[in-house]
């Protein structure tokens, strides 16, 4: 059966793309069937993480009824397919979630993921993507601002019966001031998925236009996402990073 997964978070920023382009990677790398749509229409940047970002075809022009689904799949050199949304300033008309169910729809039987990238926050472009979703994840950073704010995303996806499968922690640097992953925990009540440490590798990648899974794959980053996608699937993968590559970064 195919899960369709809304990555979401109630403060922008905190890493949601990030989550995506290498759950994507990650899962194909398992061997699994993957899409990844960029639901966020206003600041689309999926295709910019994966470095592609001129695609002749886009999610907008399939919601606008200009271009068939088919003609806006890319497949990624990792072995995933991306539906990106036009990184130009373009006026849509509101999106209604029955739109995203009819392309999720004809996505079935050829996917076993359909990763939605969604727009932060609960407005309306968000919240659309949600409802559409089944399943949902919440990108948070350990600060109380954007947990407070994905406490109220939590909210929506109940109201909307979306089943939220728990909580990345992004950007973790293990300062005293940081909310604990059991404090997350107990405030959204739902657990943490995985605690992706704050990595410089991760801007590097992102600059490289490749996901970190890919770009550094002994990396402590890419090492948290790669469980993050096992845990998803019900399996597990022990994060580590070797000595030697602590070594390596310690000296450069
Ligand atoms: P969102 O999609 O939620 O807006 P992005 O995934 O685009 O967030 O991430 C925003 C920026 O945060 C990235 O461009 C990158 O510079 C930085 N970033 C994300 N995750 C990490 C991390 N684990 N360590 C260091 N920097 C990160
Ligand atoms: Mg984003």
């Amino acid at each position: 059966m195919t899960r369709v997964i809304a990555i979401s978070s109630g403060k922008g920023g905190v890493g949601k793309t990030t989550v995506v382009s290498n759950l994507a990677t990650s899962l194909a790398k398992m061997g699994h069937s993957v899409v990844a749509i960029d639901s966020n229409l206003t600041t689309s940047n999926l295709g910019l993480h994966l470095g592609i970002h001129l695609y002749p075809t886009t999610l907008h022009d399939v919601l606008e009824g200009k271009a068939n689904l088919k003609d806006a799949i890319y497949l990624h050199n990792s072995g995933f397919r991306i539906i990106p949304a036009d990184i130009s300033l373009r006026k849509m008309k509101d999106v209604k979630s029955h739109e995203y169910m009819e392309i999720f729809d004809k996505l079935m039987s050829s996917s076993d993921f359909i990763l939605v990238d969604c727009a932060a926050g609960l407005g309306k472009e968000a919240v659309t993507a949600i409802r559409a979703a089944d399943e949902m994840i919440i990108v948070t950073n350990p600060e109380l601002p954007a947990v407070t704010e994905a406490l109220k995303l939590s909210f929506v996806a109940n109201k909307n019966e979306t089943r939220n499968l728990g909580i990345v922690i992004n950007r973790v640097k293990n300062e005293s001031h940081e909310l604990p992953a059991r404090y997350i925990e107990d405030m959204l009540n739902v657990p943490v998925l995985g605690k992706v440490p704050e990595d410089k590798e991760v801007r590097k990648s992102i600059a490289m236009k490749q996901p970190i899974v890919l770009y550094s794959p002994k990396s402590p980053a890419a090492q948290h996402l790669k469980s993050v996608a096992a845990t998803i699937t019900g399996e597990k993968y022990e994060p580590k990073v070797s000595v030697s590559y602590r070594l390596f970064s310690w000296l450069r």
